[in-house]
């Protein structure tokens, strides 16, 4: 089939369906009569880099961040101006993986949403910087060991809000115990090393997986003289 020609401009191709002409355009009169108000919620073309930048300073309306140690999943939800949430969900493998799902909504109830986080018990109120430097650490990661960042995260990561100035410092992986020191070089090596194995073996996120705990010279400091103690 061969592709018809823009109905605006007649000229370029008409790749886009646009609900609001109920016909295909091209790309640059999307860009043109593009209009919030106008167009509907979940039209994929919607948000333009301009608009998903303001989209990433509405209302937070909830961050949530799930609480055992190792895999954490983060719900970064905003308010919209129709009353209407838009939230992205993160899951980063602090220990391996770094980030390696994600998902989101670009138009939800607030009912809907609330049903949703409720199904994981775990969820606590979070701060967003905190989250922020969980996810670009699993980014990091994930880059390190040259896994792919999931698709999703990059249509949806706006709603997270600015990334570039968000700082990762010390070691690839942190101390398993307190999330802050920082580990040595051979052991985030053997971590890699461990890391891609499972991967390649496809146990990740299973039983089958290689169980590692590391922490670092300070909580290692602690743990002994917790030991002397008793
Ligand atoms: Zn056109
Ligand atoms: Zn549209
Ligand atoms: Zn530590």
């Amino acid at each position: 089939m061969k592709t018809k020609n823009c109905v605006i401009c007649n000229i370029r191709k008409g790749k886009r369906f646009c609900v609001k002409e109920d016909n295909f355009i091209c790309s640059k009169c999307c860009g043109i009569v593009r209009d919030p108000q106008l167009c509907p919620n979940d039209c994929p073309y919607l948000f333009s880099v301009t608009e998903k930048k303001k989209a990433g300073e509405w209302p937070l309306y909830r961050v949530l961040m799930t609480t055992p140690k190792g895999s954490r999943s983060i719900v970064v939800a905003r308010e919209k101006e129709n009353g209407k949430l838009q939230f992205i969900s993160v899951l980063v493998d602090e220990w391996k993986m770094g980030l390696k799902d994600c998902l989101g909504e670009h138009d939800i109830s607030k009912k809907e949403f609330d049903k949703l986080v409720a199904m994981q018990p775990d969820y606590a109120d979070a701060n967003l910087n905190e989250c922020k430097e969980i996810i670009k650490r699993g980014i990091l990661i994930a880059e390190t060991l040259g896994l792919r960042i999931p698709r999703d995260f990059r249509e949806f990561k706006y709603i997270l809000g600015d990334l570039d100035n968000v700082e990762v410092t010390g070691s690839l992986y942190k101390c398993f115990e307190c999330g802050k020191g920082d580990l040595p070089d051979d052991i985030v090596e053997q971590i890699k090393e461990v890391t891609l194995h499972d991967v390649a073996a496809g146990v990740c996120g299973t039983e089958d997986e290689t169980m590692l705990y590391f922490v670092c010279d300070k909580c290692k400091g602690e743990e002994e003289g917790e030991e002397g103690v008793a």
